[in-house]
């Protein structure tokens, strides 16, 4: 029987990337968007793998959708084996800017969600030593100089990715997150120039990140050459130094 790996914002960017890579390398997989449109239209993109990918629009804030969603996912596949926490929102809001609204929704996707995703899914880990993949951001490593609360809110998934590591290594469950650097996606689309040229700038291997390149690390630490890794951040960006 395949293996199955469930991805959260899997719709676009780095999730849709890993979402192919997983499918060409024998996985089944289930995606997750935030609506029923795109998730429709990432699995148009997907549809030379048919029976083998689904995908679903749960509200990622709320338990009892999560549960009912891999409880569907296990009744058509049969097993699960990695969860990926991808979902994510950014931000570059001064401190004195944030409103309640959106505070309330870089905490709800960015921080609770994979909490509810990583709970939900223990029960099926468990049946087959499965593996967490959390994703975290260069700027956990050192924060950045608007928007604090995305780098708080990454700050907080290194500690999630660390104690369920510790947690959950008795059932042989690994843990571990991947901390892209600067990738080309939609999320950086929408930063500012003036926030993205210093970045680069500072990249010695002196080119953005590709969506495939946060693929990769994800498959390798999904992988049985990966046995031994848990309770890392591992860092995808290029040798990036602040
Ligand atoms: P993206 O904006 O292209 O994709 C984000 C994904 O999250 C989408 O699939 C979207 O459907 C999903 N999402 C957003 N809001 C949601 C909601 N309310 N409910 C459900 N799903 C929702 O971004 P990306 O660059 O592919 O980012 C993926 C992950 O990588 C994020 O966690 C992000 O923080 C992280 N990351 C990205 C970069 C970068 O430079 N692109 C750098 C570091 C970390």
């Amino acid at each position: 029987m395949n293996k199955v790996a469930v991805i959260t914002g899997g719709t676009r960017g780095i999730g849709l990337e890993t979402a192919k890579l997983f499918l060409e390398n024998g996985y089944n997989v289930a995606i997750f968007g935030s609506r029923k449109e795109s998730v429709d239209d990432a699995l148009n993109k997907l549809s030379l793998y048919k029976e083998k990918v689904i995908g679903y629009f749960p509200n990622l804030t709320k338990e009892d959708e999560i549960e009912k969603t891999l409880s569907k996912i296990y009744d058509i596949f049969g097993r699960i084996d990695v969860l990926i926490n991808n979902a994510g929102v950014s931000s570059n809001t001064l401190i004195n800017d944030y409103t309640k609204q959106e505070i309330d929704k870089i905490f709800d996707i960015n921080f609770k969600a994979p909490f509810l995703c990583c709970k939900a899914v223990v029960k099926y880990l468990k049946q087959t030593k499965g593996v967490i993949l959390n994703t975290s951001s260069m700027v956990s490593f050192y924060g950045q100089k608007s928007g604090c609360l995305y780098p708080m809110s990454k700050f907080a998934i290194n500690g999630l990715t660390k104690s369920l590591a510790r947690e959950l290594a008795p059932y042989g469950i690994r843990v571990n997150a991947v901390a892209p650097g600067i990738t080309k996606t939609d999320m950086v689309k929408n930063l500012p120039e003036n926030m993205i040229e210093p970045i680069l700038k500072n990249i010695p291997l002196q080119r953005m990140g590709e969506p495939i390149d946060i693929a990769n690390a994800f498959l390798f630490l999904a992988s049985d050459e990966a046995s031994f890794i848990t309770g890392d951040i591992i860092k995808v960006d290029g040798g990036i130094i602040n």
